[in-house]
């Protein structure tokens, strides 16, 4: 299996392949790029096909993470980690530490935190065998699911202000794919703030729920890109912006908390070309792990919910510069977090440094 010539494989600085025969684990960390601080991102557990759509992912999720903490500000790289195994049969105790073992291995190189099939619980067993964790139970910040929805929620209102020059929400319709962990609760937002919502997730009791407690409209899940709406917001599965959904999309607006919405990166350009804005994912859906950065002792949900706010600003900025520039919204993105992240180390210490001589 090629990892230096993959076509994922972007200049990583560590990729590590973790085994522990006695809990069956088996899974990869890949570390991007630290140069703005320890690399920090969750860990997915899914039961891959192969280990080289495993690496895939782990690639990709890892770099994802460098380019939204660099866009977030936050002092983190990016890194990733995948445990293959299906998370409604391979969990165990013994799993879990194993993880963390290896996890601690790194030294606090990386951070791991929960994703896709991961749950707090899971994460509080990795932390027994690691201090390089974040998003426990205990004196941590918990399911970040909620801030990553407020998140979008503010990505919605930028969006809606710079490209349909609104500045509420309401009486825009808003089709919402997903109605998960994230879904559910920018529903919620959504409809406080007099959005009309239509929704699908393949979960019908989910459907159900969304349906009666917001008033929403509900459509078959191959139906949602197709809909009349203002916003079209992806919360459930990556590269639903393809050639055959941009056939059918009438969406003005694509903003969601789905990681890797576009298919490939030509995709950006032709939602561009077509006036579709779109809210970068990696910068519309770091909610979550800006709100995690704040765990600590001296957490303050207040001041991390503020913090998440901020990427109303950061989307208005980008959706300036890619109409300055004439360039995709997602490559505008990409080149802002490029020029936070790109400075070897010394360089990121010294302007941080000369930051703090300012602020004192
Ligand atoms: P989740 O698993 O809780 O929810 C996903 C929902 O999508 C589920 O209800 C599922 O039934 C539904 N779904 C799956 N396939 C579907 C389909 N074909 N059509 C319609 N619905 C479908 O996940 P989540 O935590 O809500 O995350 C949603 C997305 O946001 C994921 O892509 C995730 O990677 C991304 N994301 C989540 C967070 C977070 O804090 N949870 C942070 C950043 C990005």
């Amino acid at each position: 299996m090629p990892v230096f010539s993959s076509h994922d494989f972007d200049d990583h600085e560590q990729v590590v392949f973790a085994h522990d025969h006695e809990s069956g684990l088996k899974a990869i960390i890949a570390i991007h790029n630290t140069n703005r601080g320890p690399s920090l991102g969750g860990c997915r557990m899914w039961p891959y096909g192969s280990e080289e759509e495993a690496l895939t992912d782990v690639l990709r999720l890892s770099r994802g993470m460098t380019y939204k903490s660099a866009l977030a500000n936050l002092p983190y790289g990016g890194g990733k980690s995948v445990i293959i195994g299906d998370a409604r049969l391979d969990k165990s105790p013994a799993l879990f530490r194993a993880m963390g073992r290896a996890v601690q291995r790194l030294a606090g190189r990386y951070i791991v935190a929960e994703d896709v099939g991961i749950s707090v619980a899971d994460v509080d067993i990795m932390a027994q065998e690691t201090r390089h964790v974040c998003g426990t139970s205990k004196g941590g910040a918990g399911d970040p699911s909620p801030a990553t929805a407020y998140g979008v929620y503010m990505g919605i209102r930028a969006a809606a202000a710079h490209h349909l020059g609104r500045d509420t929400l309401e009486g825009l319709t808003i089709a919402v794919q997903g109605l998960g962990h994230v879904g559910y609760y920018l529903c919620r937002h959504l409809a406080e703030a007099g959005a009309k919502l239509i929704v699908t997730d393949i979960n019908e009791e989910q459907v159900q729920k969304v349906a009666k407690e917001f008033d929403a409209a509900r459509v078959e899940p191959d139906e949602i890109y197709g809909v009349d709406c203002d916003v079209y917001a992806p919360c459930a599965l990556g590269a639903t912006i393809n050639d055959e959904t941009l056939t059918v999309l009438k969406a003005r607006i694509v903003a969601g908390s789905a990681n890797n919405q576009l298919h490939e990166p030509r995709h950006g350009g032709i939602l561009a070309q077509r006036g579709i804005l779109y809210a970068p994912d990696y910068v519309i859906n770091a909610g979550g792990v800006v709100f995690i950065s704040h765990e600590g002792p001296a957490f303050d949900e207040a001041r991390a919910y503020a913090h998440v706010a901020q990427i109303h600003d950061t989307l208005l900025e980008i959706f300036r510069r890619a109409e300055s520039r004439k360039i995709a919204t997602s490559e505008a993105a990409d080149h802002l977090a490029e020029e936070r992240f790109r400075q070897p180390p010394e360089k990121q210490r010294a302007t941080q440094r000369s930051k703090e001589t300012v602020a004192a």
